[in-house]
């Protein structure tokens, strides 16, 4: 085939389950370019109001009211409103799960596997910051990577942990409303974007995906509470790591259905025909997304419910936190300068964890003894008798409510907003001391003006993008 050498077994196992007519089609469809998607961060700009000023041309994803595909060549990542966590880089059709598990503002919604963050961010636009969101995975590296991201995403509600699922279900067994398990797989639905993925397929890379994936959906079935929701998604489209691992999980989860998911144009059913022996009919609820049938890199989503209970657990009272002295001070000082006296978060919700200053979710659960890396919107770090605020503190502020005199925007054309985010230090005239730096009026980052020159404090990882 012109530009894409698939695996040859895999070829043969594909034509094998959709026969030679369609596979022809799927063919073809990889032989295009990889499609490319932005979603809009709707807690900093209304959709429409991103379409009037998007510096790229937009076509809608159907079934998600804040993504769009990206249809000329631009670069999204690169541009300062990437910078500004306006949107989310992220292929169409993972656009469906966070869509399809539909989270409210206010509940208790955990991301299993979530790092580098794309879904946990689309899940944080759809709770509208309120509520608890947990992002967990248990890669340190990729944890980092995730926080970065969820930094730039300005959500104030997550706390990130690195954690295997099976602790999180002894210390958090039924607590949380909904659970996504968007599982580590082997990638099928990759090979248009990424040749490695083509590289290290095998049918026995399959077989321990589906392995690891069994473990994964039971123990991230143990945190949902009684009449709460599971959805399972993949990126791949070997039956084996979806309906195969469904089928063995509902054989030993009674307590479990899969659910209906409402019809979207290209939304194709689950296969469960395509097991050996057949999986339960109830699979074919559960949704494919192939690329040759919608404008995106493929995904197999299902969602799944827990039968309610007379009585679900109670969830544990927050634990009580004292803030010491010394950050209060530091804290309300920089209010006062820098925020115009106006705290963005409210005191009873701030605790120290080590140096930094944090605004914990409202009735954030008991973590002791599992391994947190944030604990809620980081708001800055505590050094000696002074504080240094967080770029997290920044991306999700307001712009509007930080004094002018401590604000400088600079437009998204302006060489200055480039040369900020690669941390040069900038002629400005204005008081000395911290200084919120705006694209267009969205926060960028801190900067620190001494003698009317203001030095970029945009962290290292922002100059690499
Ligand atoms: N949901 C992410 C997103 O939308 O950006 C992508 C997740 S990726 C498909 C699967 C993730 O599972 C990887 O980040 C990987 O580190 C994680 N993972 C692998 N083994 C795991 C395990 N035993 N427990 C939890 N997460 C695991």
């Amino acid at each position: 085939m012109p530009g894409l050498a698939l695996p040859p077994v895999f070829v043969d196992r594909m034509r094998a389950f959709l026969g030679p007519e369609e596979f022809a089609a799927y063919q073809a469809a990889l032989a295009q370019g990889p499609q490319v998607g932005v979603r809009v961060n709707t807690l900093k700009i209304a959709v429409d109001a991103f379409r009037a000023r998007a510096p790229f041309a937009l076509a809608p994803v159907p079934w998600c009211p804040s993504g769009f595909r990206v249809t000329d060549r631009a670069r999204p990542g690169k541009h300062p409103y990437h910078a500004a966590g306006l949107y989310y880089v992220q292929d169409p059709s993972a656009m469906a799960p966070a869509e399809v598990l539909a989270p409210r503002p206010g509940e208790w919604v955990l991301d299993v596997a979530a790092a580098p963050g794309g879904k946990t961010t689309h899940l944080a636009a759809l709770m509208q910051g309120q509520g608890l969101l947990v992002a967990n995975d248990v890669q340190p590296k990729r944890v980092h990577e995730m926080t970065n991201n969820l930094d730039r995403w300005g959500a104030t509600h997550i706390v990130v942990t690195q954690e295997t699922p099976a602790r999180l279900a002894r210390r958090w067994a039924g607590l949380f409303d909904r659970v996504l398990l968007d599982a580590p797989c082997s990638g099928e639905g990759m090979f248009r974007k990424d040749p490695a993925a083509r590289r290290i397929w095998s049918p026995r890379h399959i077989q321990r995906c589906a392995r690891l994936q069994r473990t994964l959906l039971r123990d991230a079935a143990r945190l949902v509470r009684p009449g709460g929701w599971l959805v399972y998604s993949t990126c791949t489209f070997a039956p084996e790591e979806n309906e195969g691992v469904l089928a063995h999980f509902l054989a030993r989860h009674p307590e479990f259905t899969v659910e209906p998911i409402p019809s979207r144009p290209g939304f194709d059913r689950g296969r469960p025909e395509w097991l050996h022996p057949p999986g339960p009919p109830s699979l074919r609820h559960a949704v494919r997304l192939w690329p040759h049938k919608v404008a995106g890199e493929g995904h197999f989503v299902a969602l799944l419910r827990r039968a309610p209970a007379d009585a679900p657990p109670p969830r544990p009272p927050a634990p009580r936190r004292t803030l010491p002295a010394e950050a209060r001070r530091l804290w309300r000082a920089f209010v006062e300068t820098v925020l115009g006296g106006r705290p963005p978060a409210p005191w009873e919700r701030l605790a120290v964890f080590g140096n930094r200053l944090y605004a914990v979710p409202p009735d954030a659960p008991d973590w002791q003894g599992l391994k947190v890396r944030r604990f809620g919107w980081w708001l800055g770090t505590l050094k000696t008798r002074r504080f240094e605020p967080a770029h997290a503190l920044a991306l999700a502020l307001s712009a509007e409510t930080v004094p002018a005199e401590r604000r400088w925007n600079l437009t998204a054309d302006d060489p200055r907003t480039r040369a900020y985010l690669h941390g040069e230090p900038l002629p400005h005239p204005g008081p000395e001391g911290w200084v919120l730096v705006t694209v267009d009026g969205y926060p960028l980052g801190w900067g620190k003006r001494v003698g009317g020159v203001v030095k970029s404090h945009a962290p290292r990882w922002l100059r690499r993008i």
